[in-house]
Formats: structure tokens, C-alpha cells, sequence
């Protein structure tokens, strides 16, 4: 059974044991978890492939419409700050 209820508290867990200076160990299951969140978290697609992936045109664009290059930059934006998503400004709002 795992000692960690979600991947957050896992995070937490080996951040604690890291502060306290203490060497962290995994089991092969836990080390298999964390480098599939490592090769998830250092996974940045690029904008083309992210603009082809979104594309609602029937057609799917063969170079990038303006639509997708906007969704596909503001996909890339959240990916390197999600709390972004949150930001009034982020989502258009110009209150
Ligand atoms: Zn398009």
C-alpha cells in the first residue's frame, strides 16, 4: 500500500524529507510515479504541434491559423505558470 494519498502529497512528503537534509528513497513503484511526473512536468510542446492538436477547421490547418496560434500560445503560457489560468487579465478580462 502507498504512504501518499495523491501526487501533491507525495511532492510534499519528499520535499520534507529533502529540508530535513535526510536522503530520500523510493520504491521502484514510487521512483516509476515520480519519473513519469518528471517526464510529464519537462514535456513543453510546441506551439505548431499544440496549435495542430486544438484546430476545429474541418481542414486542420496546414500552417497554424491565428485562432490556433493564439490557444496554442496561451496553452504554453500555462504550461510555464498555470496559476496564469487564474489571472483576470490572462482570460481577457480588462476590468
Ligand atoms: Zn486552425
Amino acid at each position: 500500500m502507498s504512504r501518499y494519498r495523491s501526487l501533491p502529497h507525495l511532492a510534499e512528503q519528499i520535499e520534507g524529507v529533502a529540508r530535513a537534509g535526510k536522503q530520500v528513497v523510493l520504491t521502484p513503484e514510487t521512483a516509476r510515479l515520480v519519473a513519469a511526473a518528471l517526464k510529464a512536468f519537462s514535456t513543453n510542446p510546441k506551439a505548431d504541434t499544440i496549435a495542430a492538436a486544438v484546430c476545429m477547421s474541418r481542414q486542420r490547418c496546414t500552417e497554424p491559423c491565428f485562432r490556433c496560434s493564439g490557444i496554442a500560445n496561451l496553452v504554453q503560457q500555462i504550461y510555464e505558470n498555470p496559476e496564469r489560468a487564474f489571472m483576470p487579465e490572462f482570460k481577457g478580462d480588462k476590468r
